[in-house]
């Protein structure tokens, strides 16, 4: 006989969170769900999820939370704020925040939660808005191994790398690590589009030559065609990388790491959102090494 499926509720219906929803809804469960803005909510509720007036509503009627909100200060308004998860939680609840937060904030929640008798997971994702699609996120998961398996069906249904990365705010440092290389990849691919166009190669030469040896990489194989195009329809939004490479750097001075590249590369999304290019695809930050070599890549056809 199949197990009764955990009631979930699910907050933040943005890029990620509403294929995630849909997602729970195919493996079938009935999600309620709760948005800052209504749209999400509505399409979702017209395939099968159920509404929740406030966060505070969706804790008192399910037994596992999800959070997949843009940032710390909103995890916390939803978590610990008035009509928040906490004042509607109750005994053996389970929030997973799947949001990228500071791994500190994470830490700090936990201790809200406990008191609370309310069990945490950090559980970032990384895959974008494909894997969300698709179902094939990679999550990584920090807290007590058996609300770890707890949850395991649960992002079975949005997942398909679940991996258990140690204690609480684990995840999220893994998460920090996986966002320094996919910052430092799309500078790195953008580098070498500019030379290589600016000296008179087609930039799909480039692309196909280093698709094909050592210098082969995802980011270069989901958005290279879409950088020549200079099409950067979200996707992650510039002002969320800009986000994560904060708390990463914030991250790595509590740990006493120095990371140079790192850095160059805050300063590069800084000036891109400057720029006005915030909402845009991560991969926009091509336009700010464009702009260095004032030499555009983009060739109307
Ligand atoms: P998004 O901006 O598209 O969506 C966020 C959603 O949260 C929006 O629907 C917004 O209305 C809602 N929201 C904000 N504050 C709220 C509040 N107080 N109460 C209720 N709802 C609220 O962001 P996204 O791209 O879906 O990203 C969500 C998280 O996932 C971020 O932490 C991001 O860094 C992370 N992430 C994103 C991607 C990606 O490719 N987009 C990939 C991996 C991880």
């Amino acid at each position: 006989m199949e197990e009764k499926k955990e009631k979930i509720g699910f907050i933040g219906l943005g890029i990620m969170g509403k294929p995630m929803v849909r997602n729970l809804l195919k493996a079938g469960y009935k999600p309620m769900i709760f948005n800052r803005s209504q749209g999400p909510v509505d399409e979702l509720v017209s395939e099968g999820a159920v509404p929740a007036k406030s966060a505070k509503e969706a804790a008192a009627e399910c037994d596992i939370v999800i959070t997949m909100l843009p940032d710390t200060p909103d995890v916390e308004a939803v978590v610990l704020g008035a009509n928040g998860v906490l004042e509607g939680a109750h005994d053996g609840l389970l929030l997973i925040d799947m949001s990228t937060i500071s791994p500190v904030a994470s830490q700090k929640l936990a201790l809200y939660a406990d008191a609370k008798n309310v069990r945490i997971l950090d559980a970032p994702v990384s895959g974008g808005d494909k894997g969300a699609i698709a179902g094939t996120l990679s999550i990584m998961v920090g807290g007590n191994l058996s609300d770890f398996k707890r949850a395991y069906p649960v992002f079975e249904a949005m997942g398909k790398t679940i991996t258990h990365c140690g204690p609480i705010g684990a995840g999220q440092i893994v998460k920090a690590c996986n966002q320094i290389v996919v910052a430092l990849v799309i500078e790195a691919v953008s580098e070498a589009l500019v030379l290589g166009s600016k000296a008179g190669v087609d930039p799909g030469v480039v692309l196909k030559v280093l698709g094909g040896g050592l210098a082969q990489n995802r980011v270069m194989e989901l958005r290279g065609p879409t950088m020549i195009q200079h099409d950067f329809t979200p996707g992650f939004k510039s002002r969320l990388h800009r986000k994560d490479l904060k708390i990463i750097l914030e991250t790595a001075r509590e740990f006493d790491v120095d990371l140079p590249v790192t850095r160059i590369v805050e300063d590069m999304f800084v000036k891109l959102i400057d720029g006005g290019k915030g909402e845009l695809d991560h991969s926009a930050l091509l336009t700010v090494v464009e702009e260095l070599s004032s030499h555009s890549i983009y060739a109307k056809p």
